[in-house]
């Protein structure tokens, strides 16, 4: 049976990532200090005797007893409400954070798998977005304290591999979406859903017209099976390279709820990047793998459940 550590298990996708592994049979111990993360995404797991939760934060090192097969290091705070209220946590767990569970993945023998971000690539200047592109990142503005973590994450990850010799691998999500995200996470499908379900008038920064490529959640969770199997180490874009403009999201997810709120618009937030689509040419060769949920299915689904979580709000 495989041994698999989840950093960031009580997250948004991280949860995903437990329900899966457990599935596919493995040991899942899941790591997480919840300052993001909620126990709620894992109660339908707890009483799986081949699931364990760590209450720890990984910024500071971990020790685990027994063989470890695989370590998957998904802890961060990853809107930017979360990051921009937790920033120096942010930089930790991507710095010091990654430093341990690359550490721990060394002392194991274990294969390693970094979540990086779209973000690497800050306010791209070439679209879309391929691996080979080195990013233009503010290192000093607000969104920094995420983007440069993950960076440095990417170079310490590429160091154990090429120093020690540790199985890495690296991806690089797109904004990915799905149940179990936090209603109050910040980030825009939320908003938007909370908004329109509520009949609050949905709250587009800027014009809209910058754009996003949303993926639905149980693709991302089947790339990353896919690429655990193979032996590569350089970045792989993991996303739906489907993009839309703000604004026109906002209308789909009006015409979708049936809603009747107003769109409003507000200032936009520092360093918001104009575009962002993924080029999954390589995660297409390498895994032959492609996103199966269309957007309109993803909404579609994605809407009944914070139907349910707003709901109970009220
Ligand atoms: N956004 C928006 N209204 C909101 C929240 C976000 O218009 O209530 C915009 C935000 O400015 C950005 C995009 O939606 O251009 C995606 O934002 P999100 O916070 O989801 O994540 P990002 O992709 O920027 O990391």
């Amino acid at each position: 049976m495989m041994r698999t550590v989840i950093t960031g298990g009580a997250g948004f996708i991280g949860s995903h990532l437990c329900e899966r592994f457990l599935a596919d049979g493995h040991e899942v111990i899941c790591v997480d200090n919840l300052i993001t993360g909620t126990l709620s995404n894992l109660e339908h797991l707890r009483s799986n005797d081949r699931f364990s939760f760590i209450r720890h934060d990984i910024s500071h090192p971990l020790e685990l007893d027994g063989r470890v097969d695989i370590v998957l290091h998904f802890a961060s705070p990853a809107s930017p409400v979360d990051y921009l209220r937790h920033p120096i946590p942010t930089l930790k767990v991507g710095s010091l954070g990654t430093h341990n569970t690359l550490g721990l993945a060394k002392a194991k023998n274990a294969r390693y798998l970094l979540a990086s971000t779209s973000e690497v690539y800050g306010d791209p200047e070439i679209h879309p977005q391929r691996e080979d592109y080195w990013g233009h990142v503010n290192p000093i503005g607000v969104r920094g304290v995420y983007d440069e973590a993950k960076r440095f994450a990417e170079a310490m990850t590429m160091a154990y591999h090429r120093f020690h010799g540790v199985s890495t691998r690296i991806i690089r999500i797109f904004n990915t979406y799905g149940p179990r995200m936090r209603l109050d996470d910040g980030r825009v499908l939320p908003n938007f859903m909370g908004q329109a379900l509520r009949g609050e008038p949905l709250t587009v920064y800027g014009d809209g017209s910058q754009t996003r490529s949303f993926g639905h959640v149980d693709d991302l969770v089947e790339g990353i099976v896919r690429l655990l199997e193979t032996d590569f180490h350089e970045p792989v874009n993991l996303g739906n390279p489907d993009e839309v403009t703000i604004l026109d999201f906002a209308r789909e997810i009006l015409a979708l709820s049936g809603s009747k709120s107003q769109i409003e618009f507000r200032p936009l937030p520092q360093d918001d990047p104009r575009v962002r689509k993924p080029d999954i040419s390589r995660a297409r060769q390498l895994l032959g793998w492609e996103p199966r949920i269309a957007r309109t299915e993803g909404l579609r689904r994605t809407l009944e459940y914070f139907q349910n979580k707003v709901h109970m709000e009220g």
